[in-house]
């Protein structure tokens, strides 16, 4: 099955691994710190702090931001549960912005939601393509507003040759298996504050400070939300490789953009010509006369080898959001839901497997396109 996306490890990371697993620290040693610092020197944020996970990261940089009880927080529904589960269990709410048909966030909807309660802008940079982070931050000065940003997909996406880690207050991401690069689990903030850093370093492992010799003095709320040495070494392992994957990750989307180039059934993500993007998915959206037809053609998509997945309910439709918050409907992400799939484009492919699910694509979706909705 071609995967939607994947990871891929090779005998280098493997002998990383085995090298840390054999060392004396499997916790709290020099790959953590060495890992944040090649995040630091790729991305160029002046601060990296690693968690054991992309949602650990999000409670983190939250937490840091001063969310709390009772605080509105713009974000956009397309997304993972996480971006917004994580500020939810600070007692916070989200206002939901509707999005863009490429899957962003509409900057041109977010002001009109601001109120006094507002606190923070939390976009997500979706399928890796860079949302528009300079009319946002614009907003947000003018309002007084944090931009903190879900960057999960985003590793290695570049405005004007600027990579996604330093444009808002502080950017998270994930290392999960399947995300540009993989610590198996983790994540990291990046961020060009001192004080931020200072604080999610302590957030991350109890709240406790370093003192001389055996003293130490635990100052704010903490938890264990580190990372282990073994998953550190891996990411920098990883990290090399990073551009490397996306430029076959480039390679694909651009071939699947000149085959899709004159199709009318449905749409592909658009990029600007000053902005890379990590291509963590390949998204294709249905036009609407074929949402009826998208079961099938999901089905009939994953019966020919291609490992399909939507991307992404909205937050609101889930249950525990419609009874904690009530039912929302936004018509463009309600929308991008029912016309939405991820086809395979990841770095473990070959050219003939991206010609496959080109040929694949089409010829199931054409096929499928003849019966029509009835309304
Ligand atoms: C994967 C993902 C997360 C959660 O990251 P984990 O590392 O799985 O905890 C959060 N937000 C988005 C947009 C994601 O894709």
């Amino acid at each position: 099955m071609l995967s939607y996306s994947t990871q891929l490890i090779e005998d280098d990371d493997i002998a990383i691994v085995n090298e840390v697993l054999k060392s004396n620290f499997l916790a709290q040693g020099p790959r953590v710190a060495q890992f944040e610092k090649d995040l630091c020197d790729y991305t160029g944020a002046v601060y990296a702090v690693v968690f054991n996970s992309g949602t650990s990261a999000l409670q983190a940089m939250y937490s840091v931001a001063g969310i709390q009880e009772g605080d509105e927080i713009i974000t956009t529904p397309i997304s993972f549960v996480a971006t917004s589960n994580m500020f939810v269990q600070l007692g916070a709410k989200p206002i939901w912005c509707d999005i863009k048909l490429d899957g962003n966030i509409d900057e041109n909807r977010i002001e009109a939601l601001i109120t006094p309660k507002t606190k923070a802008i939390v976009p997500v940079d979706f399928a890796g393509k860079p949302v528009a982070i300079e009319t946002i931050k614009t907003i947000a000065q003018k309002h007084n507003l944090l931009v903190i940003q879900d960057s999960s997909h985003a590793l290695g996406s570049s405005i004007e040759g600027k990579k996604i880690g330093s444009f808002a207050a502080m950017s998270i991401f994930s290392f999960h298996a399947i995300k540009p690069i993989t610590t198996s689990e983790g994540g990291a903030v990046l961020t060009d504050n001192k004080a931020y850093a200072e604080k999610l370093r302590l957030f991350r492992s109890h709240g406790i400070l370093k003192k001389e010799l055996w003293n130490s003095d635990m100052i704010s709320m903490g938890y264990n939300l580190r990372m282990t040495e073994v998953a550190a070494a891996l990411g920098s392992s990883q990290l090399n490789k990073l551009d490397k994957f996306i430029a076959k990750r480039n390679e694909i989307s651009n071939y699947f953009d000149t085959r899709f180039q004159e199709e009318k059934l449905f749409l592909t993500q658009k990029l600007e010509k000053s902005t890379i993007s990590s291509r963590h998915l390949y998204p294709i959206i249905l036009n609407p006369e074929l949402h009826c037809l998208k079961e099938d053609i999901f089905k009939e998509l994953q019966e020919r080898g291609l490992g399909v997945q939507v991307h992404y309910k909205p937050i609101y439709k889930n249950s525990f959001y419609e009874k904690q918050f009530g039912l929302v409907s936004l018509p463009v992400a309600n929308d991008f839901y029912n016309s939405e799939i991820s086809i395979p484009c990841n770095q473990t492919m070959s050219m003939q497997d991206a010609e496959y699910v080109a040929d694949t694509v089409l010829d199931v979706i054409h096929k499928y396109s003849h019966r029509g909705c009835s309304f």
